[in-house]
Order: C-alpha cells, then sequence, then structure tokens
C-alpha cells in the first residue's frame, strides 16, 4: 500500500536542525494492522501526519499506491489523501455546529457526490453504527464514546483503504475504548488497512505489528 524511504523532518531552532523524524524506512501491505508507540514526543503523530500527507517531510521518498507523495503537487496530493485515507483523533475532531448527519455527510461534499448518494451512504453509516436515533444531536450532546463512533464512521464513509487513527480511544472510558478497537478489528477482516498510535500495550496487541519510535527514530 506504501512505502516510506529514509524519511527526514526537521524544523530550525537557532539555526540548529532538530530533528522529528530521523530515517525511517517503513513499508505497509494492504490489510495490516499495524500500532505506532513510544513515549511522548517521540514523533509518533508526526509520522501518522506525514503518512496521511496531513504534514510535510524534508527528505526521503514516499511512494502510495505507487504515486511519488514526495513530488505530487499539493492538490493532486489532496485528491489522494480524500479518495483513500481516512483520519480518526484523540479528540473527535467533529464539527460542533453541525449535527451528526452533517457531520457524516461532509467528506462526501468534499468528493462531490450526488445529494441522493450522500443521502444514502449517510443513513447506512447511520445505520451501521447503531447511531441513527443520534442523527438530528450536535457532538455536544453525545458521550465521548458516541462523538468517537461519529468520528469513526465519518472516517469510512467514503470507503478508505487506509484508516489512520491517533490514540483513538485516549479520551474514552475502558469499555467504550474496547468497542472502537472491536470496530478496528472488524474493519480490518474486511480488509481495510489501518495504522493507530496508542500508549496502551492492550490496544496494540489487536494489530499484528508494533512500530516504536525514539527521538523520532524506529528502534
Ligand atoms: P504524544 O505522545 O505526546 O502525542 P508524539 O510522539 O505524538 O507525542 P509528536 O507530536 O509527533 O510526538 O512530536 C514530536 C516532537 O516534535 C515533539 O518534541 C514536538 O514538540 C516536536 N514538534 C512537532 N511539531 C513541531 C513543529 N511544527 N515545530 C517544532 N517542533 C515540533
Ligand atoms: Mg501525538
Amino acid at each position: 500500500l506504501l512505502q516510506l524511504n529514509n524519511i527526514f523532518k526537521w524544523v530550525n531552532s537557532g539555526g540548529q536542525r532538530v530533528f522529528l523524524l530521523k530515517d525511517i524506512n517503513l513499508e505497509v501491505q494492504e490489510g495490516e494492522f499495524i500500532s505506532i508507540m513510544g513515549p511522548s514526543g517521540s514523533g509518533k503523530s508526526t509520522l501518522l501526519n506525514v503518512i496521511g500527507m496531513l504534514d510535510t517531510f524534508d527528505e526521503g521518498e514516499y511512494q502510495f499506491l505507487d504515486e511519488p507523495v514526495h513530488s505530487l503537487k499539493e492538490k493532486y496530493r489532496a485528491n489522494l489523501y480524500k479518495e483513500y485515507i481516512g483520519f480518526v483523533f484523540q479528540s473527535y475532531h467533529l464539527l460542533d455546529e453541525l449535527t451528526v448527519k452533517e457531520n457524516l455527510e461532509m467528506p462526501l461534499l468534499y468528493k462531490k457526490l450526488k445529494g441522493s448518494e450522500r443521502k444514502a451512504k449517510v443513513a447506512d453509516m447511520l445505520d451501521r453504527f447503531n447511531i441513527v436515533g443520534k442523527k438530528d444531536l450536535f457532538p455536544a450532546q453525545l458521550s465521548g464514546g458516541q462523538q468517537q463512533l461519529v468520528g469513526v464512521a465519518r472516517a469510512l464513509i467514503s470507503n478508505p483503504k487506509l484508516i489512520l487513527a491517533d490514540e483513538p480511544t485516549g479520551n474514552l472510558n475502558s469499555k467504550q475504548g474496547e468497542e472502537i478497537m472491536e470496530l478496528f478489528k472488524e474493519l480490518n477482516d474486511e480488509g481495510v488497512t489501518i495504522i493507530q498510535v496508542t500508549h496502551s500495550e492492550k490496544n496494540a496487541e489487536y494489530g499484528s505489528r508494533i512500530i516504536n519510535l525514539l527521538d523520532g527514530r524506529m528502534i
């Protein structure tokens, strides 16, 4: 699915390079379920954002579905991202002023789908996630676990090949967290590739491979 070769990312601080990612080499096959672990500040979110094309890097090559991400124009990169990647965030990142239904519809508007297709897909997701009764509520009217269900549903609605999740259970209680992990497992069984950042050994066990980061390096 994707391959990172000799990826470096740095910021300049007082004339010195501070490395956020150092010589990252990683190949991910379709259907894998990978966990990224490591201490706070080790570069986990930075790596996930680079993989998700939300962040750039300074050196190295990145192939995604045989496209050279490192040399693509911004607009084309954004198209790749919208077509193939779904993001799940620790703090849900739902739009507060939109209802559940409208939040779910958002990625489909970006993809310029017709109204009738959007409606059908939103209805499918509400059904699949058992949140039909919540469709007209606003995020603030939901529990954290319910908000994250909506977050996952929104990430999935455009049928991405790859789900990237940055501590998706970080703000949930253990039962809610388990629900999200079981959902990821189910999606992975259906063929969706998953890369999650997690601090929890238990969550990492849902995956088949663990990548450990320390000071921006894979160890
Ligand atoms: P956590 O577990 O706390 O979420 P993390 O492993 O996700 O940590 P990152 O957010 O990837 O860590 O950050 C890695 C390091 O890079 C940190 O020291 C952070 O302060 C630094 N960093 C990230 N983005 C920038 C930036 N734009 N400018 C300067 N430093 C940055
Ligand atoms: Mg982080």
